[in-house]
């Protein structure tokens, strides 16, 4: 069975094209700089890589190009559309009406409208993507997997903010949660490595990336996270505050006489690590700087640990304790330094780092000792494989 996993952006679409009997990638691909100039395809699969330099004016022309490769004759993986079975498409904002992976229909898309606001740079083209998709590949049946909805079982008292409930009523303002796919993922898979019941665990998985949440995962289920009402909240990110007082975004705006989307831009794109160090958005550069003795670099990995450290004991106490603490994203599965700095500061709770194990990059290992009152652990995250599992469970 042939799923198409679709991940549309502001100005991009990601996809692959897997093959469900085995659970393998056939291609995968990337259009790229959609609505700007110097738009194009690039797709890999076994038989070499497709580079197509093409003016891709919106996310409908992208999808029938996408198409296209994927069906070339000398770099696709299939002859005709009709071999896909389904689609599945990655949905950053389900709001609250979206708590499962779901089935398009007429009323799907237009409850994913009504919804727009809370992502609009994201939904919007999802719906484009969704709508298109239905079109190109009319046969086969199109399914959203939201990454919010694995938040959706955070219980009020851990979602509500404290502003007047009316403006919770009007716009729904509330803790949101996102990754959910790669927590949903993640803990499963450690779960199943560790060879307990996922529902008999307590979990804090950390999705260390250019963006990064923390998710308390209690019955499999999770039971808080770090991002909020958008992708803002939580731990530093690469280039987001994440956390702070929310009274400095006022104060910023007047001292600065920025207006509503240039303090968006400060703190979405010139914060976080980056803002902090002034040296960059990736952790490798910074790892680097702070060994070779750059003061704000280090400060800027120092809050970054600090940040996650706090996390890990808040939601320790949310879930009345903790057997296992996973990591995964980029910096999560790659940074040694970082999971080290990490479970230092977790010495405290008997966590017991296997040094030799920590010392690895990039794959499914235990990085604890065997006798630690915790299990540590890094898990490679594979949001594709889980949409493209849901969609495969929906139709
Ligand atoms: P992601 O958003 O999950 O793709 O993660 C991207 C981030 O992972 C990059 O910005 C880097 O900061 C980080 N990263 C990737 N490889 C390494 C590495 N070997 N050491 C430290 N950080 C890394």
């Amino acid at each position: 069975m042939l799923i198409l996993v679709v991940n549309s952006g502001s100005s991009s679409i990601k996809y692959k094209l897997m093959d469900m009997e085995r659970e393998t990638v056939l291609l995968s691909g990337l259009a790229e700089r959609i609505g700007l100039h110097g738009s194009k395809v690039k797709q890999t699969s076994d038989t070499g890589e497709l580079v197509l330099e093409q003016d891709l004016p919106d996310h409908k022309v992208a999808m029938e190009i996408v198409l296209r490769c994927i069906t070339d004759p000398q770099y696709g993986a299939i002859n005709d559309v009709s071999s896909i079975k389904a689609v599945g498409h990655r949905i950053v904002h389900g709001g609250e009406n979206f708590k499962k992976s779901m089935v398009v229909t007429d009323e799907l898309i237009q409850g994913l409208e009504e919804i727009a606001d809370l992502a609009p740079l994201h939904t919007i083209p999802h719906i484009v993507t969704i709508k298109s998709c239905r079109e190109l590949i009319s046969h086969a049946p199109q399914v959203t997997v939201f990454d919010t909805a694995f938040h959706q079982t955070i219980p009020k008292y851990a979602h509500m903010y404290g502003v007047p409930y009316e403006l919770y009523q009007k716009y729904k303002i509330r803790r949101y949660g996102f990754h959910g796919t790669s927590h949903k993922y993640v803990s499963g898979r450690a779960a199943e490595i560790l060879g307990k019941p996922l529902n008999e665990l307590k979990i804090v998985v950390c999705h260390l990336g250019n963006g990064s949440s923390i998710t308390a995962v209690g019955n499999g289920a999770s039971i808080d996270t770090s991002m909020g009402f958008t992708p803002l909240a939580g731990l530093p990110m690469g280039s987001r505050t994440g956390d702070m007082d929310p009274a400095v975004v006022p104060f910023i705006m007047e001292k600065e006489n920025l207006n509503v989307n240039e303090i968006n831009d400060l703190m979405n794109k010139k914060s976080g690590v980056l803002g902090v160090s002034g040296v960059s958005s990736d952790f490798r550069d910074l790892e680097e700087a702070a060994e070779k003795g750059h003061e704000r670099a280090e400060l800027a990995l120092s809050m970054f640990a600090y940040s996650i450290i706090k996390y890990v004991g808040a939601y320790t106490a949310a879930l009345g304790g903790l057997d296992l603490l996973v990591f995964t994203g980029g910096i999560g599965e790659n940074s040694k330094d970082m999971r080290a700095r990490v479970l230092k500061g977790l010495a405290y709770t008997g966590l017991e780092v296997d040094e030799e194990n920590n010392n690895t990059r990039g794959k499914e290992i235990i990085i604890s000792k065997p006798g630690s009152k915790i299990t540590a652990m890094v898990v490679p995250t594979n949001e594709e494989l889980m949409i493209a599992r849901e969609t495969k469970a929906l139709v």
